[in-house]
């Protein structure tokens, strides 16, 4: 039997071991935390409990095929609910918009609200699906970096239809030609920060995003985000697949160009493959130091994503106009993004999220608590002065909350634990802290972002939100997929 390491346990590292136990090989995962789950973790804070990372699950079908690819029934370790509305939209000017997952009732919704009319909406999806149709089999499922994904049929007939998936405009340009309304153009540039990506720079090929969220839908996990975790984790773990954490990886050991293992606290675990789960920068500077004329520079210097702040607050009251995912926009997002991507400071009015899973998991905050999940899209970690941005952070957002919601939010914050790119880093070894690998703000950003297999290391593998295909939990699930395809059975010999 051939053997797999893995050095991570993040969603990917997880989905990965899962593949591979599937095909034979004897797997084991080395991480660096005592937990399972990397960005994909939770926080217990004086009785409210807290999803740390993702908030937003989309495409649950990637999660449900490892469960059937394993044989067991997923409802057996997994479930989850479909939202009604996926979002709640405030603006400054106090219009309010309810993003019904229903595709009919959200155009109703956007034309009463806005007077944009509700055609206009059902064209765009249209549109945005078209793009998914071009787009997914070459950029998301398969590998971008072998012969044979670009010999396949589909391939050509989708290189053909390229100029369709509008790569020559930005995002925001696109949306200003298809909508009259500002407030719509912000709801649907909005989409650009799902990769951490600026709408004034990224391709309109993005305006693919509100096809997965529209069309596919968006879901909750009746057990909270980080059950995503939980139950690979439990899966894997019922495949035979080893666990260790604690266990920091100092180093990949190549001989003569093949990675042969890892070392981990000054011993060395031999294996047929490794795979990194970390991020791609920090495996080559820090487990691939010895080899520096095998770094592939280009690829490494490619932009980050954008970072995040979160303040995670358990506040002391219902509020019932809120839902589970709430957007409070800025009044004006070109300043926003200026600020995130040219000054890289905060915004003195940006655009908070909040996430309250208390409204669907009941026991995350006490009684008549919520437990609030504040974020707002930040600079990624280039040694600014965090300290003092987060302080005027904390004022700002207090301020437009209780403007908008009409009510003085500060004396409701019973406690509070703070995420920022800093402790991104540290926390999940994710270069600057960003939080989605590398930007998207060109239209080569997709051939730029690293390969699944090392092209100089035989035998090394990457998967997760820094490689290919990008980051998010569905495609940090395909490029476990990729790799399980790319590797040959575990039992051969
Ligand atoms: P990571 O989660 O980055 O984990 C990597 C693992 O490798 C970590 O456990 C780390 O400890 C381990 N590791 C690193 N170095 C070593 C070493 N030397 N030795 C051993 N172990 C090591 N995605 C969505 O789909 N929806 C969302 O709503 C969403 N919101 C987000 C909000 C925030 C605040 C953040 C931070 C991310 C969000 N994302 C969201 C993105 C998503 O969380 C990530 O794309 C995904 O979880 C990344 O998974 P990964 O497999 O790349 O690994």
């Amino acid at each position: 039997q051939q053997k797999a390491v893995i050095v991570g346990a993040g969603i990917a590292g997880i989905a990965t071991a899962i593949r591979l136990a599937v095909k034979g090989y004897a797997v084991q995962v080395v991480e660096a935390n005592s937990y399972p789950g990397g960005k994909l973790s939770e926080i217990e804070l004086q009785g409210y409990r807290f999803d740390a990372g993702p908030s937003l699950f989309t495409m649950p079908q990637y999660v449900t095929e490892l469960f059937q690819l394993a044989s067991k029934n997923p409802a057996d370790y997994f479930s989850y609910q479909k939202l009604d509305v996926v979002c709640k939209y405030f603006y400054e000017d106090g219009t309010q918009i309810n993003a019904y997952a229903d595709t009919k009732a959200f155009a109703g919704e956007i034309q009463n609200k806005t007077g944009e009319p509700a055609a206009s909406i059902i064209k765009y999806l249209a549109n945005s699906r078209d793009i998914y149709n071009i787009t997914n089999h070459v950029f998301l499922e398969r590998s971008l970096h072998r012969l044979q994904t670009f010999l396949r049929w589909d391939t050509l007939r989708s290189v053909f239809r390229f100029p369709q998936i509008d790569p020559f405009r930005t995002m925001h340009r696109a949306n200003s030609k298809s909508f009259a309304d500002a407030r719509v153009v912000q709801f649907f540039d909005r989409y650009a920060t799902y990769n951490g990506s600026n709408p004034y720079q990224a391709p309109a090929t993005l305006n693919v995003i509100p096809h997965l969220e529209h069309h596919f839908g968006a879901y909750f996990p009746e057990r909270g985000m980080y059950n995503i975790t939980q139950s690979l984790v439990k899966l894997a773990e019922g495949l035979g697949v080893q666990f260790n954490y604690n266990s920091k990886v100092d180093e990949v050991v190549v001989i003569n160009g093949i990675a042969k293992g890892i070392r981990t606290k000054g011993e060395n675990i031999i294996a047929n493959l490794v795979i990194s789960n970390m991020d791609v920068w920090f495996t080559y500077k820090k487990l691939l130091s010895k080899y520096p004329k095998l770094h592939p520079q280009k690829t490494l210097n490619q932009e980050r994503s954008s970072s995040a702040l979160i303040f995670y607050w358990g506040v002391n009251k219902v509020f019932p106009q809120l839902n589970l995912h709430n957007i409070f926009f800025s009044a004006d997002y070109k300043a926003e993004f200026e600020h995130i991507w040219q000054q890289q400071d905060i915004y003195h009015d940006p655009t908070v999220y909040i996430n309250i899973s208390s409204k669907y998991k009941t026991d995350d905050a006490p009684d008549g608590c919520e437990n609030w999940f504040v974020m707002i899209n930040v600079p990624a970690n280039n040694g600014q002065d965090w300290d003092q941005l987060i302080a005027g952070a904390r004022e700002n957002i207090q301020q437009k909350l209780s403007r908008i919601l009409g009510e003085d939010i500060a004396p409701l914050i019973a406690c509070e634990t703070i995420l920022d790119p800093r402790s991104i880093e540290s926390k999940t070894s994710s270069y600057k802290g960003s939080i989605y690998g590398t930007s998207s703000n060109n239209q080569f950003a997709a051939f730029l972002r690293h390969a699944n297999r090392s092209s100089k290391i035989n035998g090394l593998y990457f998967c997760g939100g820094s490689v290919h295909p990008g980051g998010g939990i569905p495609l940090c699930l395909l490029s476990a997929k990729i790799i399980s395809e790319m590797v040959p059975n575990g039992t051969q010999t």
